[in-house]
C-alpha cells in the first residue's frame, strides 16, 4: 500500500467540521477590527492611521466598515493604541440589510466563479475550498464553469472596465433563482483601486449583490460562510455597531443601473 494511504489512515479525517462545529484551529482567520467604545484620543489615532477609512465615529463609538479593510494591520501594530480585534470568520453579510433569504435551492449548489480583476489573492482562497481541509463538496457546493448551470455567482476582484460587460452577460445567463456573492475588499468596494480610470467601486456597481464577504483576502471559512448565507443555511453576521450604508451616487460606471436591478431582485 502506498505510504500516503497508510499516513491517511493513521491521521484520520483532517477536514474541518465547520459548519457542524466551530473551527478552532490556529490560523484559519486573519481577523477583523472591532468597533465599539474607545477613548476619544484612541479613536482619532485609529481614524488617522487607517489608509482606507475603515473607521468613523458615531455617538461616541468607533464604527467599523470592515468592507474597506485591506488587512494592512496599521491599526494593530507599530502603535501604542491598537484596535480590538475579532478572530472569528463568519463574516458573510447580506447587502443592504435585505434580511435572510430563506432556502431557495434544493440539494446541491453550483457556483460560477468570476475573476473580475482579482490580484490572485481572493481567487487563491476560493481555490482552497476544494482542497481536502475545507472540502466544500461535502456540503453540496460545486464549482461550475458555465453560468447556465450556476445557482450562485461568486465574484472576486475590483471589476475592471474590461470585465463589466462579461460580468453582466454571465449574470444574465444564469437561471433564476440566483444569488451573487462578492468576496474581498476589492469586490465589495473597489479596494485601493476604487473608482479609478480602469475600474468600478466593486461588484455592486454592475450587479445586484446579495451577500458580501469582507477580507483582503477573505479566508476560506469566511467565503464558505458567505455561501451558506446565500443559500439560507446560515445566518448572516450582524455587527453590534454597524456602519451607515454607503450613499449610492449614480455615475458613469453604471451604479444607478445596479441600484435599480437590486430593487427588482
Ligand atoms: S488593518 Fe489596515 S485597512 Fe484594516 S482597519 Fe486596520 S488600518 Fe484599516
Amino acid at each position: 500500500m502506498s505510504q500516503w494511504v497508510i499516513n491517511g489512515i493513521r491521521r484520520g479525517i483532517q477536514t474541518t467540521a465547520y459548519p457542524a462545529k466551530p473551527e478552532t484551529a490556529a490560523g484559519v482567520s486573519p481577523g477583523l477590527p472591532l468597533g465599539g467604545a474607545y477613548p476619544l484620543e484612541q479613536m482619532n489615532s485609529l481614524m488617522a492611521r487607517c489608509p482606507t477609512r475603515v473607521f468613523s465615529a458615531r455617538d461616541g463609538q468607533l464604527v467599523v466598515d470592515e468592507r474597506h479593510c485591506i488587512h494592512c494591520y496599521r491599526c494593530m501594530h507599530g502603535a501604542n493604541q491598537p484596535v480590538n480585534w475579532r478572530q472569528d470568520y463568519e463574516w458573510g453579510t447580506i447587502r443592504d440589510g435585505q434580511g435572510e433569504f430563506g432556502r431557495p435551492f434544493e440539494k446541491s449548489i453550483h457556483i460560477c466563479v468570476m475573476d473580475a480583476g482579482d490580484c490572485g489573492a481572493c481567487l487563491n482562497e476560493v481555490r482552497q475550498l476544494n482542497n481536502p481541509y475545507y472540502n466544500m463538496h461535502r456540503l453540496g457546493f460545486f464549482i461550475t464553469p458555465t453560468p447556465r448551470h450556476a445557482d450562485v455567482l461568486l465574484v472576486v476582484g475590483a471589476v475592471t472596465d474590461h470585465i463589466k460587460f462579461t460580468l453582466q452577460k454571465v449574470y444574465e445567463a444564469m437561471p433564476t433563482p440566483k444569488r451573487v456573492v462578492a468576496v474581498g475588499a476589492c469586490a465589495l468596494t473597489g479596494g485601493v483601486f476604487a473608482d479609478s480610470f480602469v475600474c468600478t467601486k466593486g461588484v455592486a456597481d454592475v450587479l445586484p449583490v446579495d451577500v458580501e464577504v469582507p477580507g483582503n483576502p477573505a479566508p476560506p471559512l469566511a467565503i464558505l460562510h458567505g455561501l451558506l448565507v446565500a443559500v439560507g443555511r446560515k445566518a448572516p453576521w450582524s455587527p453590534a455597531v454597524q456602519a451607515p450604508p454607503e450613499k449610492e451616487t449614480p455615475n458613469e460606471s453604471g451604479h444607478a443601473a445596479a441600484a435599480s436591478a437590486r430593487t427588482k431582485a
